[in-house]
């Protein structure tokens, strides 16, 4: 096996791409929760692949909250198998 070169991938930033903070320049609604982010906002630009192109649907601050709890336990029960399969 030869050393692998680069930066290591990284889930986020292979799948759907890292979340990034972004100050809305007019209200829009949250993706998950529908809630209005008013213009001047701090909100959360998550890049979605949909269809062979990517979108950039805005998340509030409470819904990227979730997701990055979600994120943590889908990465624990991950991380938890690939533990497995490497002593199997
Ligand atoms: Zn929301």
């Amino acid at each position: 096996m030869t050393k692998p070169k680069g930066r290591t991938p990284s889930l986020l930033s292979q799948s759907n791409g890292t979340p990034a903070t972004h100050t809305c320049g007019k209200a829009t609604p949250c993706d998950r929760c529908q809630a209005t982010v008013l213009k001047g906002t701090i909100c959360f630009r998550v890049p979605k692949m949909a269809s062979g192109f990517t979108n950039h649907p805005i998340f509030c601050v409470d819904c990227v909250a979730a997701i990055v709890e979600q994120t943590k336990a889908d990465l624990s029960a991950l991380e938890e198998t690939v533990r497995q399969v490497q002593s199997s």
